[in-house]
């Protein structure tokens, strides 16, 4: 049997005091723990829920799809990084196999990329010949992710050389409905202006990238509180896109000016009070892992570290029906990381389902600053 976990300290996003007993994956009241648990491992510091990758794709890499064997190991690489919650944000692999395992993230997914022919990543999405079969498409997504759809809202038109929507706004509206009907929320990859009111208008959850919001379309997701992944690691290669497409001038200018002005349109959303969540695109041209690069990004919003740390954290676990601290899982931080971000790289331990499964403490076995102590302060005691 594995010992119980209680953790103090604070936590770093929302500054309230924590004091929680972990019994495996299990969280138990502190006024119930004294009789039934015997805390053997003590864990003090600076405390996070753990961190949400809002946009991730287990099943890929730079090289195409991969096997389960593979898209384990990026899961783990992302637990490594404090990444306690995924949102698949779509694969071409059946990674259903992943999820509901205490030694990975909690993986939710949505089901493959839904796209048109030519008019996404080669080999990654369901691509369908007819708009109008989109409506069919969601449900069968539905049915294979768990709580979500991903849509490929936009991508270059080669027979117009430039970004364009993919879908008509009335299959989008009901495509949409039939998606919430199944229980699902839906979302979209979108990076320029003219898909963005079609998808609106048909309330879709959630937009991914986001590049090409206007101050029309950004009120237009505060009344709807639409939410927003803008995975600004990834826009930073949207000039490398325009460098490889020199046969497509109208898209590469598209593609530089909607990089130019990125930082100012995501701080345009959360000026207006878009909520906002990190999200790395990994799987394509992301390495998988990079989660505390996409949190760091998002300061030049004009969000304050804490904010940032809430965003990644707790309000995306909200989001996501995964409430902070519900599942037994935490980051723990010797100092605080809000006041250098930076120190997120190097958490103190990493905690999934009541269990440390990673973290520097386990870097040295010399008793040095981080290893298991027995002083005041923060660390980890062996009881
Ligand atoms: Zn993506």
């Amino acid at each position: 049997m594995s010992p119980a976990l209680h953790l103090t300290g604070i936590d770093a996003a929302t500054r309230a005091p924590i004091d929680l007993y972990f019994d495996g994956a299990r969280v138990v009241g502190t006024g119930e723990t004294t009789d039934s648990v015997i805390p053997v491992i003590s864990v003090d510091g600076y405390v996070l829920p753990g961190f949400v990758d809002a946009h991730c794709h287990i099943g890929y890499s730079m090289s195409g799809a991969v096997g389960i064997g593979e898209a384990e190991r990026q899961a783990r690489r992302n637990l490594a990084a404090g990444v306690l919650v995924i949102r698949d944000c779509g694969s071409p692999l059946d990674t259903s196999a992943l999820a509901g395992r205490d030694d990975l993230p909690v993986l939710i997914r949505a089901g493959q990329h839904i796209a048109r022919p030519k008019r996404y990543i080669r080999d990654l999405s369901v691509d369908l010949d007819d708009p109008a079969d989109l409506v069919a498409e969601v449900t069968r997504q539905a049915a294979r992710g768990t709580g979500w759809v991903k849509l490929v809202g936009d991508w270059i038109d080669r027979s117009i050389g430039d970004l364009a929507p993919l879908w008509p706004d009335d299959v989008l509206a009901e495509a949409i409905a039939a998606a919430h009907d199944a229980g699902a929320r839906v979302t979209a990859h979108v990076f320029g202006e003219d898909a963005l009111p079609g998808l609106l208008a048909a309330g879709i959850d959630c937009i991914e990238h986001g590049t090409g919001l206007t101050d029309e379309t950004i009120r237009e997701m505060v009344c709807r509180r639409t939410h927003l992944v803008p995975t600004m690691i990834n826009i930073a290669n949207f000039p490398q896109f325009a460098d490889a497409a020199d046969r497509y001038p109208a898209y590469a200018k598209h593609m530089r000016d909607l990089h130019a002005r990125s930082d100012e349109t995501f701080g345009k959303a959360v000026d207006a009070g878009i909520p906002v969540h990190a999200g790395t695109d990994a799987g394509g041209y992301i390495e998988h892992g990079r989660i505390v690069d996409e949190i760091i990004a998002l300061t030049r919003t004009g969000m304050d570290r804490r904010a940032v740390l809430r965003a990644a954290g707790h309000d995306a676990r909200t989001w996501l029906g995964e409430p902070a601290y519900s599942r037994a899982d935490a980051l723990v931080f010797a100092d605080d990381p809000a006041e250098d971000l930076e120190r997120l790289r190097r958490p103190l331990a990493v905690i999934r389902a009541g269990r440390i499964v990673a973290g520097s403490h386990r870097d040295n076995g010399d008793g040095g600053d981080d290893g298991p102590h027995h002083g005041p302060g923060p660390g980890i005691r062996l009881a």
